[in-house]
């Protein structure tokens, strides 16, 4: 037995090898010291938990961060930094649900600014792409999104977008969204996203009511950024997201 162990050796550091050389990565289980301490001077959400749901929101990080491939486009590379923070925000948002790692998108592209798109001839700040399975960030609007709380935060609404294309994708991670839930939500959009169209919605920007997955997006931001207010403005459509996602935000803010 013990010599069988032995000759595995040689297959298990080439198979470590070859993972580390495609980008194909391996699960890491815990958050350095150093991340968890850059985490807690710099994420928010992050410094609100609780000490257990702290350790939680490290392993669930530190899991994402081993899974996905991080490019760097217009620059030399991405920074440990900046691999910290956009796990981060993907963690924010699924911190409800018990492992789930948007999972179809591999790869994370980061553009230091905002980078032309010859898909639509626009320079965007970032996008979803599941052609190249990759979520797309310009990190300068990536971080202006968290130094602010003015309901407009990139990353969010990236992984949002991730999210919901994530359900729909028959993989691992399908359908973790409840249909019934989903139903009562398109419900709420449907309405809001017309008070947007015709003006007379306030607390929502305008760009929510281009299409449901852009609304889904626009209130995810609103979700984590001003949730009180969220929560005072559009009680009901409020607590399906809630529901929706598992967790509470305004309870989080209040405490
Ligand atoms: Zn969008």
């Amino acid at each position: 037995m013990k010599l069988f162990l032995v000759l595995l050796i040689p297959f298990v550091i080439r198979w470590a090898v070859r993972s580390y050389q495609t980008g194909r990565v391996m699960p890491v289980l815990y958050l350095s010291k150093k991340h968890q301490d850059f985490l807690a001077r710099n994420f928010t959400y992050y410094q609100k938990l609780s000490p257990e749901s702290r350790k939680r929101f490290e392993q669930r990080v530190a899991s994402f961060m081993g899974s996905k491939k991080f490019i760097p486009r217009q620059m030399n590379h991405v920074t440990w930094e900046m691999k910290v923070l956009i796990s981060a925000s993907a963690i924010q948002l699924t911190f409800g649900f018990p492992k789930l790692e948007l999972s179809y998108f591999r790869n994370i592209l980061v553009f230091p600014q905002s980078f032309f798109s010859r898909a639509n001839q626009q320079y965007h700040k970032g996008e979803v792409n599941p052609r190249m399975k990759a979520i797309v960030l310009s990190w300068k609007d990536f971080v202006d999104g968290y130094l602010k709380t003015d309901g407009r935060n990139l990353g969010l609404h990236e992984m949002a977008h991730a999210l919901r294309l994530e359900n729909k994708i028959k993989n691992r991670e399908y359908n973790f969204l409840n249909g019934r839930l989903l139903q009562e939500w398109e419900e709420h959009a449907r309405r809001t996203m017309e008070e947007i169209n015709a003006g007379t919605e306030v607390f929502f920007r305008s760009y929510g009511g281009v299409n449901n997955e852009e609304f889904f997006a626009v209130a995810v931001e609103n979700f984590f950024e001003r949730p009180l207010e969220f929560l005072e403005r559009h009680p009901l459509t409020y607590q399906t997201l809630c529901k929706l996602l598992n967790q509470n935000t305004a309870l989080i803010e209040k405490a």
